[in-house]
Protein backbone atom coordinates (compact mmCIF):
# COMPACT_ATOMS: atom_id res chain seq x y z
CA UNK A 1 0.00 0.00 0.00
CA UNK A 2 2.67 2.31 1.22
CA UNK A 3 4.77 2.56 -2.44
CA UNK A 4 1.72 3.49 -4.04
CA UNK A 5 -0.49 5.73 -2.10
CA UNK A 6 2.76 7.43 -1.38
CA UNK A 7 4.49 8.13 -4.66
CA UNK A 8 1.00 9.44 -5.74
CA UNK A 9 0.46 11.56 -2.84
CA UNK A 10 3.62 13.27 -3.03
CA UNK A 11 3.53 14.84 -6.43
CA UNK A 12 2.03 18.53 -6.74
CA UNK A 13 3.69 19.07 -3.37
CA UNK A 14 6.99 20.21 -4.36
CA UNK A 15 6.77 23.51 -4.48
CA UNK A 16 4.98 24.17 -1.46
CA UNK A 17 4.47 22.94 2.06
CA UNK A 18 1.32 20.40 2.41
CA UNK A 19 -0.76 21.26 5.20
CA UNK A 20 0.32 19.41 8.56
CA UNK A 21 -3.84 18.06 8.61
CA UNK A 22 -3.21 16.82 5.09
CA UNK A 23 0.74 15.12 5.73
CA UNK A 24 -1.12 14.02 8.75
CA UNK A 25 -3.94 12.37 7.27
CA UNK A 26 -1.65 10.18 4.90
CA UNK A 27 0.72 9.17 7.66
CA UNK A 28 -2.48 8.11 9.70
CA UNK A 29 -3.51 6.06 6.32
CA UNK A 30 -0.64 4.28 6.19
CA UNK A 31 0.13 3.45 9.93
CA UNK A 32 -3.64 1.69 9.57
CA UNK A 33 -2.93 -0.08 6.50
CA UNK A 34 -0.72 -1.63 8.37
CA UNK A 35 -2.62 -2.11 11.98
CA UNK A 36 -4.31 -0.53 14.83
CA UNK A 37 -1.61 1.50 15.85
CA UNK A 38 -2.83 4.66 17.01
CA UNK A 39 -2.01 4.68 20.95
CA UNK A 40 1.72 4.56 19.37
CA UNK A 41 4.06 7.36 20.07
CA UNK A 42 4.67 9.71 17.88
CA UNK A 43 8.36 10.13 18.05
CA UNK A 44 8.35 6.48 17.73
CA UNK A 45 6.52 5.84 14.89
CA UNK A 46 9.20 8.54 13.12
CA UNK A 47 12.11 6.75 14.65
CA UNK A 48 10.90 2.95 14.22
CA UNK A 49 9.27 3.34 10.26
CA UNK A 50 8.54 7.36 9.77
CA UNK A 51 12.01 7.98 7.58
CA UNK A 52 10.73 5.77 4.87
CA UNK A 53 6.71 5.71 5.79
CA UNK A 54 5.76 9.20 6.60
CA UNK A 55 4.55 11.23 3.92
CA UNK A 56 6.88 14.48 5.05
CA UNK A 57 10.12 12.38 5.08
CA UNK A 58 9.58 11.32 1.70
CA UNK A 59 8.93 14.82 0.48
CA UNK A 60 11.86 16.15 1.56
CA UNK A 61 14.27 13.30 0.41
CA UNK A 62 12.47 13.84 -3.01
CA UNK A 63 12.95 17.08 -2.62
CA UNK A 64 16.83 17.37 -1.88
CA UNK A 65 17.80 15.02 -5.15
CA UNK A 66 14.92 17.07 -7.71
CA UNK A 67 16.59 20.36 -6.65
CA UNK A 68 20.12 19.10 -7.78
CA UNK A 69 18.73 17.81 -10.69
CA UNK A 70 16.92 20.67 -11.76
CA UNK A 71 20.14 22.34 -11.26
CA UNK A 72 22.19 20.43 -13.17
CA UNK A 73 19.93 20.55 -15.89
CA UNK A 74 19.83 24.12 -15.82
CA UNK A 75 23.77 24.58 -16.18
CA UNK A 76 23.69 22.35 -19.25
CA UNK A 77 21.97 24.26 -21.10
CA UNK A 78 24.12 27.62 -20.25
CA UNK A 79 21.33 29.29 -17.73
CA UNK A 80 22.99 31.76 -15.62
CA UNK A 81 20.42 31.36 -12.69
CA UNK A 82 19.40 28.45 -10.28
CA UNK A 83 15.95 27.85 -8.48
CA UNK A 84 16.08 29.87 -5.48
CA UNK A 85 13.19 28.95 -4.03
CA UNK A 86 13.02 25.08 -4.26
CA UNK A 87 17.10 25.80 -2.70
CA UNK A 88 15.98 27.93 0.10
CA UNK A 89 13.62 24.71 0.63
CA UNK A 90 16.21 22.38 0.96
CA UNK A 91 18.68 24.46 2.73
CA UNK A 92 15.61 25.14 5.30
CA UNK A 93 14.74 21.12 5.57
CA UNK A 94 18.83 20.65 6.44
CA UNK A 95 18.82 22.74 8.83
CA UNK A 96 15.80 21.39 10.42
CA UNK A 97 17.70 18.08 10.80
CA UNK A 98 20.38 19.84 12.72
CA UNK A 99 22.91 19.72 9.54
CA UNK A 100 25.08 22.55 9.49
CA UNK A 101 26.87 24.51 6.29
CA UNK A 102 30.48 24.35 6.26
CA UNK A 103 31.40 26.06 3.00
CA UNK A 104 29.66 24.25 0.54
CA UNK A 105 29.91 20.31 2.59
CA UNK A 106 26.99 19.70 5.22
CA UNK A 107 27.69 18.25 8.36
CA UNK A 108 26.08 16.65 11.21
CA UNK A 109 26.71 16.09 14.85
CA UNK A 110 26.52 12.21 13.85
CA UNK A 111 28.37 12.43 10.50
CA UNK A 112 30.82 14.74 10.88
CA UNK A 113 32.65 14.29 7.45
CA UNK A 114 28.66 15.16 5.96
CA UNK A 115 28.38 15.46 2.10
CA UNK A 116 28.09 17.92 -0.78
CA UNK A 117 24.83 18.22 -2.11
CA UNK A 118 26.15 18.04 -6.08
CA UNK A 119 26.90 14.50 -5.11
CA UNK A 120 23.28 13.31 -4.85
CA UNK A 121 23.06 12.75 -8.29
CA UNK A 122 25.42 10.26 -8.44
CA UNK A 123 23.36 7.07 -7.55
CA UNK A 124 26.17 5.09 -5.23
CA UNK A 125 26.11 8.57 -3.15
CA UNK A 126 22.68 9.29 -2.97
CA UNK A 127 22.17 5.75 -1.17
CA UNK A 128 24.81 6.69 1.23
CA UNK A 129 23.96 10.56 1.33
CA UNK A 130 20.00 9.30 1.54
CA UNK A 131 21.22 6.99 4.86
CA UNK A 132 22.98 9.67 6.63
CA UNK A 133 19.54 11.73 5.91
CA UNK A 134 17.12 8.94 7.03
CA UNK A 135 19.39 8.86 10.68
CA UNK A 136 19.43 12.52 11.46
CA UNK A 137 15.70 12.24 10.76
CA UNK A 138 15.75 9.74 13.58
CA UNK A 139 18.23 11.63 15.74
CA UNK A 140 15.90 14.60 15.97
CA UNK A 141 12.82 12.71 17.00
CA UNK A 142 15.08 10.56 19.56
CA UNK A 143 15.87 13.69 21.21
CA UNK A 144 11.94 14.73 20.83
CA UNK A 145 11.18 11.53 22.78
CA UNK A 146 12.12 13.42 26.20
CA UNK A 147 9.47 16.15 25.35
CA UNK A 148 6.70 13.52 24.66
CA UNK A 149 3.33 13.33 26.74
CA UNK A 150 3.06 9.73 26.61
CA UNK A 151 2.95 9.57 30.54
CA UNK A 152 6.17 6.17 30.66
CA UNK A 153 8.11 9.56 28.99
CA UNK A 154 8.33 11.97 31.16
CA UNK A 155 8.02 10.60 34.44
CA UNK A 156 10.46 12.58 37.15
CA UNK A 157 13.02 9.39 37.56
CA UNK A 158 12.41 8.90 33.56
CA UNK A 159 15.81 8.75 32.17
CA UNK A 160 16.70 8.52 28.38
CA UNK A 161 19.21 6.45 27.24
CA UNK A 162 21.73 8.29 25.07
CA UNK A 163 21.31 8.07 21.70
CA UNK A 164 22.67 4.62 19.64
CA UNK A 165 21.88 4.20 16.20
CA UNK A 166 23.35 0.94 16.48
CA UNK A 167 20.77 0.17 19.22
CA UNK A 168 17.89 2.07 16.47
CA UNK A 169 19.53 -0.85 14.16
CA UNK A 170 18.51 -3.57 16.03
CA UNK A 171 14.83 -2.02 17.09
CA UNK A 172 14.10 -1.85 13.31
CA UNK A 173 15.36 -5.38 12.49
CA UNK A 174 13.09 -6.52 15.72
CA UNK A 175 10.32 -4.41 14.78
CA UNK A 176 9.56 -5.15 11.06
CA UNK A 177 9.85 -9.46 12.22
CA UNK A 178 6.21 -9.20 13.26
CA UNK A 179 2.93 -6.55 13.83
CA UNK A 180 2.68 -7.24 16.99
CA UNK A 181 6.56 -6.47 17.27
CA UNK A 182 6.19 -3.30 15.73
CA UNK A 183 3.06 -2.67 17.96
CA UNK A 184 5.42 -2.93 21.13
CA UNK A 185 8.20 -1.20 19.95
CA UNK A 186 6.22 1.78 18.84
CA UNK A 187 4.07 2.26 22.37
CA UNK A 188 0.90 1.26 20.40
CA UNK A 189 0.55 -1.63 22.76
CA UNK A 190 -1.72 -0.20 26.07
CA UNK A 191 -1.59 -1.89 29.33
CA UNK A 192 -4.49 -3.08 30.55
CA UNK A 193 -4.71 -0.13 33.34
CA UNK A 194 -4.94 2.19 30.54
CA UNK A 195 -7.20 -0.06 27.95
CA UNK A 196 -9.32 0.21 31.22
CA UNK A 197 -9.34 3.46 32.02
CA UNK A 198 -9.35 4.49 28.40
CA UNK A 199 -13.08 5.56 26.20
CA UNK A 200 -13.70 2.18 25.21
CA UNK A 201 -13.04 0.41 28.75
CA UNK A 202 -12.24 -2.56 27.28
CA UNK A 203 -11.24 -5.64 29.99
CA UNK A 204 -8.22 -6.98 28.37
CA UNK A 205 -6.56 -9.78 30.88
CA UNK A 206 -2.99 -10.57 31.89
CA UNK A 207 -1.91 -13.37 29.51
CA UNK A 208 -0.15 -14.98 32.69
CA UNK A 209 -2.72 -14.76 35.29
CA UNK A 210 -6.11 -13.54 33.63
CA UNK A 211 -6.07 -10.71 36.45
CA UNK A 212 -7.70 -7.31 34.74
CA UNK A 213 -6.22 -3.51 35.53
CA UNK A 214 -2.71 -4.72 35.36
CA UNK A 215 0.21 -2.36 35.37
CA UNK A 216 2.80 -2.76 32.20
CA UNK A 217 5.95 -3.35 34.43
CA UNK A 218 3.27 -6.59 35.91
CA UNK A 219 3.99 -8.06 32.56
CA UNK A 220 8.02 -8.00 33.47
CA UNK A 221 7.03 -10.05 36.74
CA UNK A 222 4.15 -12.09 35.41
CA UNK A 223 5.55 -13.34 32.26
CA UNK A 224 9.14 -13.57 32.46
CA UNK A 225 9.55 -13.58 36.57
CA UNK A 226 11.82 -10.78 36.69
CA UNK A 227 11.92 -7.30 37.57
CA UNK A 228 11.18 -4.87 34.94
CA UNK A 229 14.40 -3.62 33.62
CA UNK A 230 15.33 0.25 34.36
CA UNK A 231 16.02 1.37 30.73
CA UNK A 232 12.71 2.69 29.68
CA UNK A 233 13.20 1.61 26.07
CA UNK A 234 13.39 -1.60 27.14
CA UNK A 235 10.62 -1.87 29.84
CA UNK A 236 8.23 -0.36 28.09
CA UNK A 237 8.60 -0.36 24.16
CA UNK A 238 10.97 -3.92 23.84
CA UNK A 239 13.57 -1.87 22.50
CA UNK A 240 16.86 -3.99 22.89
CA UNK A 241 20.06 -2.95 23.98
CA UNK A 242 22.23 -5.50 22.16
CA UNK A 243 21.15 -8.64 20.20
CA UNK A 244 21.88 -10.46 23.68
CA UNK A 245 17.95 -9.17 24.60
CA UNK A 246 16.37 -10.63 21.61
CA UNK A 247 15.60 -13.89 23.10
CA UNK A 248 14.17 -11.68 26.53
CA UNK A 249 12.23 -9.74 24.34
CA UNK A 250 10.63 -12.58 21.93
CA UNK A 251 10.04 -14.44 25.04
CA UNK A 252 7.97 -11.57 25.96
CA UNK A 253 6.59 -11.17 22.84
CA UNK A 254 5.61 -14.73 22.71
CA UNK A 255 3.77 -14.91 25.86
CA UNK A 256 1.70 -11.93 24.67
CA UNK A 257 1.30 -13.21 21.17
CA UNK A 258 -0.84 -16.57 22.05
CA UNK A 259 -3.22 -13.82 23.58
CA UNK A 260 -3.06 -10.55 21.46
CA UNK A 261 -1.53 -10.96 18.09
CA UNK A 262 -2.50 -14.17 16.65
ZN1 LIG B 1 -0.29 -11.38 35.13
Amino acid sequence: MNIFAKSKATYGWLFKDPFYTQIRAVNTASWRAIGRLLYGVKELKKIVAGAHLHLDASLKWRLIRLTEQTKFALRAIGADFSPADMCNRVENILQNLQWEKDGNRWRHIVFPEGFFLHDVLENNSWRKISHFLRVSWRHLYYHELANSPRHELNGQDTELPPWDNDRINLVKEWSQQHGGKLTLSIGAMMSGRVRLLGPSAIQRACPGCNSYNYHWDHLWNCLLNMDPPKDVLLRRFLWPRSRQDFQMIDTFFCKLNEKYFD
